[in-house]
């Protein structure tokens, strides 16, 4: 049985370890959309690895680590993880494949993301400046250049000079020569060669086969291109419907899919956040969760756990669980507020309204729970959880529609409680 792991709220939820930990039941782990934006942090033995682009499944030996068309890729940010994977000890081999159509971040595509988030001023997206929106914006414009292109050295030629001119005109202090951007791509071609594929073959091979596949999303569902907060989301389909356009593969043979959320809430980057919490309590969040950027450093935005935005994701995603995150975060928190509908403009929403300008406007509604002071740090089983964090869950499942199938209680592997009871293992084929 296959399994879609995805982020539930807005991003960092804490996918990396979740799918990490999950790795050794599948044979394959495959990216469906995102670029090298994404920052998994896993820790393995008290050592931090930070996956950009590389699959977190990369870290268990003999597991094949795809990225698929729906991804953009930076040959040189690719080939940067893998010597630093290298680098750390793990055999990277020919243990990782990319898809012949995913396309390719050149070096413009930095310079126009930089350039459109200043032309932005205030209402700048909040990107990390990778050239990842710039990247699918060709793509989206039937101009982009893709993998399989570099097999193509002619062909290349013309769409790099053309590419490259376009974006010369289209930026006036910019005097970019295309002969050195097509130089380095040929010599990325040689390496990215052998690990080329048609994915959507390989993928459908392998469930033939009878193994079992892993889906990774980067991002969250509140950061989804079409159902994110728009504008202030990321450029590919986070959710769980991007899963089947991303890898080439029908959207039944996503098995289940598991959200990933925290015990309470970030967003790094602009756009509306109900349960922000501005004060003392946001920083200890921040502080405590250590809620700054993986890939950028950037401190996130903090806030209580917001059901709304939950029940979205469950909606959207048809969550089958969740995976609960950095619970022990709140340890010693006196009192904690769950968000279980919001109130706009006079009027109750149980719903999260489409419009951004309403969301902005949004009061949350909150209700209070007794925190623990005793730690849930590294439980492992849900009998070890002080009653009062036991109950805080069992009311977060209620408001949420979906119960807690992992709580994570720490960063390392091994803090983490599978509750085999609640996500029906049986029906996956394995037990966690
Ligand atoms: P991702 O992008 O969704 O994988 O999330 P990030 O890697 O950006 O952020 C998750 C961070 O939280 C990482 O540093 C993880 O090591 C850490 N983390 C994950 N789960 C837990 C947990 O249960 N408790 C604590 N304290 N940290 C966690």
């Amino acid at each position: 049985m296959n399994l879609t792991v995805l982020g539930a709220q807005w991003g960092d939820e804490g996918k990396g370890k979740i799918v990490d930990m999950l790795t050794r039941h599948f044979s394959m782990v495959a990216r469906y959309q995102g670029g090298h934006n994404a920052g998994h942090t896993v820790y393995v033995n008290g050592a931090k690895f930070i996956l950009r682009l590389i699959p977190s499944g990369i870290l268990h030996p003999g597991i094949t680590c795809v990225i698929g068309n729906g991804v953009v890729v930076d040959p040189q940010a690719l080939f940067a993880e893998v010597d630093e994977l290298t680098k750390n000890g793990i055999d990277v081999g020919n243990r990782i494949l990319v898809s012949d159509k995913a396309h390719l971040i050149l070096p413009y595509h930095r310079d126009l993301d930089l350039l459109s988030e200043a032309r932005r001023g205030e209402r700048k997206i909040g990107t990390t400046s990778r050239g990842i929106g710039p990247a699918y914006e060709d793509k989206i414009a039937r101009r982009g250049i893709r993998v399989g292109d570099l097999s193509d050295p002619k062909g290349l030629e013309q769409n790099v000079r053309d590419n490259v001119t376009a974006r010369n005109r289209l930026v006036q202090e910019s005097t970019m020569e295309w002969k050195p951007v097509l130089e380095q791509l040929l010599k990325h071609a040689e390496r990215l060669k052998p690990m080329v594929r048609d994915v959507s073959v390989l993928l459908t091979q392998a469930m033939r086969d009878g193994q079992s596949i892993m889906f990774e999303g980067a991002q969250g569902t509140l950061l989804d291109i079409d159902h994110g907060t728009y504008p202030y989301v990321t450029s590919s389909n986070a959710s769980a419907g991007g899963v089947a356009t991303g890898l080439g593969i029908p959207p039944r043979a996503i098995g289940k899919v598991l959200g990933v959320a925290k015990a309470y809430t970030t967003r790094v980057g602009e756009g509306p956040f109900p349960t922000e919490l501005s004060g003392e309590i946001g920083n200890r969040l921040r502080e405590t969760g250590s809620e700054y950027g993986a890939v950028t450093g950037r401190p996130r935005r903090c806030g209580w756990y917001d059901a709304v935005a939950i029940r979205y994701a469950a909606r959207i995603n048809g969550l089958d669980g969740l995976a609960l995150t950095k619970l022990d975060v709140l340890d010693g928190f006196e009192r904690l507020d769950i968000c279980t509908s919001y109130r706009c403009a006079g009027r109750a929403l149980t719903e999260l309204p489409s419009d951004i300008g309403q969301l902005a406007q949004c009061e949350p509604v909150y209700e209070s729970m007794p925190g623990w002071s005793a730690p849930t740090k590294g439980a492992q089983t849900f009998d070890q959880l002080p009653e009062a964090a036991r109950k805080y869950i069992a009311r977060l499942e209620e408001v949420s529609g979906v119960k807690a199938a992992i709580v994570s209680t720490g960063s390392e592997r091994d803090d983490t409680i599978v509750r085999n009871d609640v996500l029906q293992i049986s029906e996956f084929g394995f037990q966690i």
